[in-house]
């Protein structure tokens, strides 16, 4: 058993990943500042592990930028085995709005977190970083070896998080870090307890889709029809967000249990998912219509972004075992049961 410190840890794939780790017979500690998440989802997390008393399950309410508060979540534990880091701002649109808060929460605050590792000699970190730090890539799928060349402030915010890990581990090669390049995750937990619980309008295409099956949105708007692809309209890697979470686990253990090292992998599935294909997966599995409408292509797409997930096979022995059904399937138990998010 390691104890861990999820930063991040009430929002949606912290909230999954808490629930495999906690499953795995780990001891956690969780440093979040609800600014995009709701206590609730870590009631969940607790009662569908089963644990009757917050000894496994602290919760810390706090922000990263804050030296105080991490030393609280430090010192909740007797010593702190390793730290995945997912707190962090993600939409792409907010950050070309709001750039330096976009560095000073991500960037800043991973900053923050590591010297505060520094000080509490913890040096085991796994980081939540993004297929989106690829921009417009020159193949598909993609490699770890393909250009980190992102096209908004998001995307410069996760390479700079990337980059300083580099150095500190070109500085001290005692650290153990995983940067792990997500794609696209979506789907919830079969029980529908937990799942993802956007703020406003979604800008995401999953969560888009569920609200207009559950009849909160009237349709949805497909951005653009004329793309390179199949069907026309834009193909992305979609991972279920239990298969991320259990890459989390297996990236942990490698760290824990190797020489030190500096891990960078695609999390993704392999397999591409258009639009088109993804509205009538959710339509198939929900029983409810997805009206949609094509509109004009929004800025900053990429036709097609597809992982090559290999090295994470190879290095981690782990993939993706859930499918685009089992993500819609799982992803309507959710929204249907909590069509609200969880404002019930
Ligand atoms: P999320 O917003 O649901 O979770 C992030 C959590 O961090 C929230 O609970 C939020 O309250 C907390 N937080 C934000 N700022 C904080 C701060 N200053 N101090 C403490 N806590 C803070 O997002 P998510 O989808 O679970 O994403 C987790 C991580 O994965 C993020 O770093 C995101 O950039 C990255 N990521 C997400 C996606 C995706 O599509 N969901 C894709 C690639 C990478
Ligand atoms: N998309 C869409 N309508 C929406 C939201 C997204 O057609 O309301 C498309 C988008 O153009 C892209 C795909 O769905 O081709 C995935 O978009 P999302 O924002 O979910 O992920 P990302 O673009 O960050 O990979």
């Amino acid at each position: 058993m390691a104890h861990l410190l999820i930063t991040g840890g009430a929002g949606f794939i912290g909230s999954h990943t808490a629930l495999v780790l906690l499953e795995a017979g780990h001891s956690l500690v969780v440093l979040d500042n609800f600014s995009n998440s709701s206590p609730e989802s870590l009631q969940r997390v607790k009662a569908l592990a089963g644990l009757a008393d917050d000894a496994r399950l602290q919760v810390i309410e706090g922000d990263i930028r804050n030296p105080a508060d991490l030393d609280r979540a430090f010192g909740a534990a007797h010593s702190i085995d390793g730290v995945i880091h997912f707190a962090g701002l993600k939409a792409v649109g907010e950050s070309v709005q709001q750039p330096l808060r976009y560095w000073d929460v991500n960037a800043n605050g991973s900053r923050c977190l590591i010297e505060a590792m520094q000080r509490h000699s913890c040096r085991t970190i796994v980081f939540s970083s993004s297929a989106t730090l690829y921009g417009f890539p020159e193949t598909v799928p993609i490699s770890e070896t393909a250009p980190v060349q992102p096209i908004n402030p998001y995307g410069h915010t996760k390479a700079a998080v990337e980059q300083l890990l580099a150095d500190v581990n070109a500085c001290e090669p005692s650290w153990r870090i995983a940067r792990l390049r997500y794609f696209n995750p979506v789907g919830a937990h079969p029980s529908g307890r937990i799942g993802e619980d956007p703020g406003g309008i979604p800008n995401n295409l999953f969560p888009f889709i569920s609200q207009v099956a559950v009849g909160r949105r009237p349709q949805l708007q497909v951005f653009g029809g004329d793309w390179p692809t199949p069907d026309g309209t834009g193909v992305r890697d979609y991972i279920h967000v239990m298969d991320l979470a259990e890459g989390h686990r297996a990236a942990l253990d490698r760290l824990l249990s190797h020489e030190p090292e500096l891990l960078t992998l695609n999390l993704g599935s392999g397999l591409g998912c258009s639009v088109l294909e993804l509205a009538a997966a959710f339509e198939a599995a929900s029983g409810k219509p997805v009206p949609y409408t094509i509109v004009d292509r929004r800025p900053g797409d990429a036709a097609s972004t597809v992982a090559d997930p290999s090295r994470a096979a190879e290095l981690l022995g782990w993939r993706t075992r859930r499918s685009i059904s089992d993500i819609c399937r799982d992803g309507w138990v959710w929204q249907s049961a909590n069509p609200q998010g969880y404002d019930v």
